[in-house]
Formats: structure tokens, sequence, C-alpha cells
């Protein structure tokens, strides 16, 4: 099973990179993110809490989301593997998933880090508050207060994946295809064995 990380600052592009990724490799794209605004838009209770943390730019609690991963991992399905967009943004997530998928048997394959300038993230977030309706990309001091919370609360991710020998940083700058083509050459050049459909 192929678990891929894709690890990065808010507006680093994980999300387009990942719908790419998927489909090159026939993943199952899961974005913590995506299913947190389904739950907005579906008027659930948990989106009424998660929608109010968000649009403050602050994260939803670790139990919330990893709960929202145990329930996904739990579908039966045939895949030949994952790819993480947004998940673990914690220590405590990644500590958990951990967990989580050495019951389901499996491990993190492989952390791909993002990386782009502050600079660029805030314009990138700026010019997506324009046309995405995402109150948490609009205002000046909420995409700051995001980019603070990352530094403090996720960055130490990379340290927990670098101990291990599953941190890659990879170049979030140039154009989309560029980026893709620098994550599927290192997806590749990591995973070497043919991959298989198998059914879990
Ligand atoms: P971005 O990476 O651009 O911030 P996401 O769509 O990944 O966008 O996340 C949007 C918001 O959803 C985050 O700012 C946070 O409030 C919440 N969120 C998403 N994933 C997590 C997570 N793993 N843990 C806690 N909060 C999360």
């Amino acid at each position: 099973m192929l678990n891929l990380v894709l690890f990065g600052p808010p507006g680093a592009g994980k999300g387009t990179q990942a719908i790419r990724l998927a489909e090159k490799f026939n993943l199952v794209h899961i974005s913590t993110g995506d299913i947190l605004r389904q739950e907005i838009a579906s008027k659930t209770e948990l989106g009424r809490v998660a929608g109010e943390l968000i649009d403050k730019g602050e994260l939803v609690p670790d139990d919330v989301v990893i709960s929202m991963i145990e329930s996904r991992l739990k579908k039966p399905r045939c895949t030949v593997g994952f790819i993480f967009d947004g998940f673990p943004r914690t220590v405590a997530q990644a500590l958990a998933f951990d967990k989580l998928l050495m019951k389901h048997h499996s491990k993190v394959s492989v952390m791909l880090c993002l990386v782009v300038d502050k600079g660029e993230l805030v314009e990138r977030l700026h010019k997506r508050g324009l046309t995405s309706g995402r109150g948490d990309d609009l205002e000046t001091t909420t995409i700051e207060h995001r980019i603070d919370i990352y530094n403090e609360k996720t960055s130490p991710l990379i340290k927990y994946y670098e101990s291990q020998g599953k941190y890659f940083p990879i170049p979030g700058m140039g154009t989309i295809e560029e980026i893709t083509e620098s994550l599927i050459h290192t997806i590749e050049k990591f995973n070497t064995k043919p991959i298989a459909v198998t059914s879990k």
C-alpha cells in the first residue's frame, strides 16, 4: 500500500497537486479540508463547530480529524493506496495516524513537502479568496494567522518524518505542471516496486 502524505503550508498547492497525483498513481485522495467543508455545506453539527474555527484560521481539534480519517480508512475499498492532503497537521495527529495505519498493517510511505515562500503563499491565498468563496482566504490577518499556526504546530512534523527518513522537500514554486513532474519523479524514485491493485 502506497501512503503518501502531501505536506506544506496553506496555499502551497497541496489540493491541486493531490488531485493530479491521485489520478496518476490511482490513489484515493483524502483531504481533511474538503471533508470539513462538506460538513459545513451539509450544515451538520460538526460543520458548525468546524466552520467557526476554520473562519478564524484555527485548527479543528485533533480528535475530530483523527476520527474522520479513521472512518475513511475503515471503508473497505480496492486501491493501491492513499494520498493524504492536509493531514496530519500536528504531532498528535501524526502519532495517532501511525497507530491507526499499524492497525491496518500499513504505514506512511513518504512525506512530500511543498516548499513555497511566505510572500507567494499570501498572494496565492488572497487570489483564491476572490473566487473560492472560502472565508479563511479573505482577510490578511486570517491568512497570516494560518501561516503562523503552520509554523508553530504543523512544521514540527518535518522533523518527525525526517527522523524516519520519509521527508522529501519539493520546490512548490513554478508552474503546476513542473511541480507535478517533480513530485512524480520523487515518488517514482522512491516507489521502485511495481504498483499492483490489491484489495484490503
Ligand atoms: P489550507 O491548507 O489551504 O489551509 P485546507 O483545505 O487543508 O486548506 O484546510 C482548511 C482548514 O481546515 C484549516 O485551516 C483548518 O482549520 C482545517 N483543517 C483541515 N485539515 C485539518 C487537520 N488535519 N487538523 C486540524 N484542522 C484541519
